[in-house]
């Protein structure tokens, strides 16, 4: 419960004075702006080099005394995969069955220690996962877990898609579609009922969103559906609370943090991936050497309200940002 306070605390990100929707992260095609996303990705990139260094020379010093450190595992989520990137997926997917073991994101057991697991997801439900991304994973019986929005399914995203207007022109996957999926490796959660942002909406209305898209897609897969992510990474205590009480068995935000070192963990972090990820920025990924992110994000946070004690500190994290550029 501690470590859920925790992170809860570092992921209500709270909109602006006055606001009901987050503030939109906007893809300007400029070319200060891209130069500058292009610099923020190799900084992130080379301080996931140093981390992933000095922990692993920590774990080589643990292993001299006879120790083997805890288990690894890394919750990645995927968005769409569109036809120009199946070859790239495809190689990631041969990356992560080469470093890590994967394992449904509904995963129980407890982990061995020494060794690195990973979990797949996708949110939204993008047709073109069906199409690129599932026969990629069941070639290679990968276990993955995809995030729906019930009320959209067979049509278009017509939620706020934060300046990544591309996204409007992809379908969401149809009805038949999700009864179709392999059900021994894919597993369908709910991703609220309209992909709402959760934060802004009455306690009630977040309730139905809640509740309500978990009964539609139970009545239609004839399956439990125990799994929940937030659209935009939007949460806080509360709304953890009610997907509790609405018989969610683990929720996800995009909080990039190891998962499952409590195999009963209720709030589960994940770190974004896109097929278009350098080869070495997936495997650092992967690897978990993205997990200084969250301590970033927190100093962040308090050096804004530090310096602008005026204005609510409204950003959503960089990794809840769509980027066709990256
Ligand atoms: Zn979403």
């Amino acid at each position: 419960m501690e470590y859920e306070r925790k992170v809860t605390e570092e992921i209500q990100y709270v909109p602006k004075r006055n606001s009901t929707t987050p503030v939109p992260l906007r893809v300007h095609d400029g070319l200060f702006i891209r130069a500058w996303h292009y610099a923020r990705r190799v900084i992130k990139l080379g301080i996931s080099v140093v981390f992933y260094f000095c922990v692993g020379t920590t774990d080589k010093f643990w292993g001299t005394m006879g120790k083997l450190r805890p288990a690894i595992c890394v919750v990645l989520h995927y968005h769409g995969v569109r036809p120009l990137e199946r070859s790239r997926f495809a190689r990631q997917m041969d990356t992560l069955i080469g470093l890590a073991t994967p394992i449904p994101a509904g995963n129980r057991e407890l982990l061995q220690p020494g060794k690195r697991y990973a979990v797949l997801t996708f949110d939204d439900g993008f047709q073109n996962v069906v199409e690129n991304a599932v026969p990629e994973m069941v070639a290679r019986r990968i276990f993955s877990t995809i995030f729906v929005v019930p009320s959209l399914l067979g049509g278009n995203p017509v939620w706020d898609t934060m300046g990544a207007d591309y996204i409007r022109e992809e379908r969401l996957m149809s009805a038949a579609q999700l009864k179709a999926l392999p059900t021994e490796l894919i597993t369908i959660g709910s991703h609220t009922a309209t992909h709402v942002w959760l934060p802004s909406v009455t306690e009630a209305q977040a309730r139905e969103e809640i509740s309500a898209s978990r009964e539609s897609l139970q009545r239609l897969l004839h399956q439990p559906i125990d799994l929940f992510s937030f659209p935009y990474g939007g949460c806080n205590d509360r709304l953890i609370e009610l997907c509790r009480e609405a018989g969610y068995t683990r929720v996800f935000t995009i909080v990039p943090r190891l998962a499952f070192r409590d195999p009963h963990e209720f709030v589960t972090g994940r770190i974004e991936v896109n097929p278009s990820d350098w080869p070495i920025e997936f495997r650092l990924k992967l690897l978990g050497a993205y997990r200084w992110l969250p301590s970033i994000l927190k100093l962040k946070k308090k050096l804004m309200a530090f310096l602008f004690p005026e204005e609510s500190l409204v950003r959503m994290p960089d990794a809840t940002r769509y980027d066709p550029e990256s």
